[in-house]
């Protein structure tokens, strides 16, 4: 007969740490943005220098590393330690599934998701990476979560709320006044700056619910199965001495198997899969399940698999070079108005270095930012390319440069932020108001921010349309001073298409 009590509830710790850290994740998201200061000290760029994946790509593209990615390599030495921690206490997309799917009834596993299918993923980004293209921010879970939420989901929280405030006013009129401080706290520490319609909206808001939607399945489908970072981790963690004693469930009760949402393959814990949720241990009846850094006695031999299949490393190495192959190619006609955000000067630098977060769209001042879908082929979606016809760049403004994680944006002082250069601007003559109607246009000359104005103009005596003798001031660009700020194709008057727009230069450089 079992003597063993029952133990009392007890509190689960990594709920409490996933509670900490998604609070922190929100926070971070809602301070990454303008809010009246020139300078944005903790953003949620700490994420993604926390996050493995974003480390290794970044660490095998540039063959070199970065001191702002020292959290990152820290993570991998204690996730080699301890196990998958992240994702269990830390990462706010599993959090975010473990809270909504929580109630869902599961119809059990998709069977072409089992096996090796999340290495398959992996390997080849990794891979990839090695030949110098990076593309693990597309499915780095991180980066799924701010883009679903930057691009789709806070833009329409702030467009909700400022219309219903306006609604607000034709239901109850100036009684609205009395909760005009809530909505002003609202509005000034939580919604965004500023609403911004960003293409690749609907995809990036369709990722996110696609892997909520797979927890109709199986929980934390997308961790046990897809996820790259998951995928990684688990190879590190099989390396790690923190482990579940019993290795496997008990014979008498097996109730562990039901409540992990991850690590049982039948009998058998799986330690590359455990999350370390800590669910076995708080609600096993008998005191029985702990975590410890001792070894089980006699399962040394059992649990020294070899780290991978060879077929599987091979199979990776082969799709992640012809992966680099097919997401290098892109269009050279799409590429003079391929612009970047001020001081990526070195495209193949910027590409390899750019994890995909959007936090640079995000705190963009002016919405010059935009996710790209097509100027830099299949290599560059989700990248950032400054479109002057929607929005410029700020002068005054390095923000982007501060919140970016990787420095594929350099972080520089303001001063040295404006010599920059983004592209060039050059006029159409068969467009632009003084060349093609011989009336004067000063729009562009007026909003040029260089102080020595990089637009100028100069009379030009000449007979208009009407035959009389007329004065024009025609505007011209001085190359020297230009930095590509982009105002003024986004001033110009005309409709549609600018009569002044802003071109790359093969290569970006640096005022001297
Ligand atoms: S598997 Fe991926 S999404 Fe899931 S918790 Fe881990 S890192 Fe986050
Ligand atoms: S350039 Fe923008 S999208 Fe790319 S890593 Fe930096 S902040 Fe993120």
């Amino acid at each position: 007969m079992n003597n063993e009590q029952p133990r009392k509830a007890r509190i689960n710790i990594a709920f409490i740490s996933q509670l900490i850290f998604l609070f922190l994740f929100l926070i971070l998201f809602v301070t990454t943005e303008y809010r009246g200061k020139d300078e944005i000290s903790i953003a949620i760029n700490s994420f993604f220098r926390a996050n493995p994946l974003v480390t290794a790509s970044y660490l095998f593209a540039e063959k070199a590393l970065t001191w702002l990615l020292l959290p990152g390599v820290l993570m991998i030495v204690f996730s080699a330690i301890l196990g998958r921690f992240f994702c269990g206490w830390i990462c706010p997309l599993g959090t975010i599934i473990d809270m909504a799917t929580r109630k869902i009834r599961k119809k059990g596993p998709i069977r072409m998701l089992q096996g090796n299918v999340k290495y398959y993923l992996l390997l080849p980004l990794l891979f990839a990476a090695l030949f110098n293209v990076n593309l693990a921010g597309i499915l780095d879970p991180i980066a799924i979560l701010v883009r679903a939420l930057t691009f789709f989901l806070y833009p329409l929280l702030g467009y909700t709320v400022r219309s219903g405030w306006t609604g607000l006013y034709g239901l109850i009129g100036e009684k609205r006044d009395f909760i005009e401080p809530a909505y002003g706290f609202i509005r000034d520490y939580v919604l965004p700056f500023r609403e911004t319609f960003y293409p690749l909206a609907f995809l990036s808001f369709g990722l996110f619910l696609f892997i909520l939607f797979l927890e109709r399945y199986e929980s934390r489908n997308w961790c046990r199965n897809l996820c790259p970072l998951g995928a990684l981790l688990g190879l590190l963690s099989k390396f790690s001495i923190f482990r579940r004693r019993p290795g496997k469930v008990c014979a008498d009760c097996g109730q562990c198997a039901d409540i992990c949402p991850t690590s049982f393959d039948s009998e058998i814990l799986k330690k590359e899969e455990c999350i370390l949720c800590m669910e076995c241990e708080v609600k096993c009846r008998f005191h029985r399940v702990n975590f410890t850094l001792k070894r089980p006695k006699g399962a040394v031999a059992k649990e020294a698999p070899p780290v991978m299949e060879r077929r599987v490393l091979l199979g990776g190495l082969a799709s992640g070079f012809f992966l680099s192959r097919a997401f290098s190619f892109s269009s050279p006609s799409n590429q003079e108005r391929l612009l970047r955000p001020p001081g990526a000067q070195n495209e193949a630098e910027f590409l390899k270095k750019c994890v995909r977060c959007g936090e640079c769209m995000k705190v963009c001042l002016k919405s010059a930012l935009y996710p790209d879908y097509h100027k830099a082929g299949l290599y560059g979606f989700f990248m950032p390319v400054l479109i002057p016809r929607l929005g410029y760049c700020e002068y005054n403004c390095n923000l982007c440069g501060q919140v970016c994680p990787t420095g594929a944006i350099p972080n520089q002082p303001l001063e040295k932020k404006k010599k920059n250069i983004i592209g060039a601007a050059a006029f159409d003559k068969n467009h632009c108001l003084p060349y093609a109607k011989k009336i004067d246009c000063i729009v562009c000359e007026e909003h040029c921010p260089i102080p020595e104005k990089a637009i100028r103009t100069e009379p030009v005596e000449m007979k208009n349309f009407e035959g009389k003798t007329v004065t024009v001031k025609q505007p011209y660009i001085v190359e020297d001073l230009c930095n590509g700020c982009g105002i003024c194709e986004y001033v110009c008057p005309l409709e549609g298409k600018s009569a002044v727009e802003v071109y790359a230069k093969v290569k970006r450089k640096i005022k001297q």
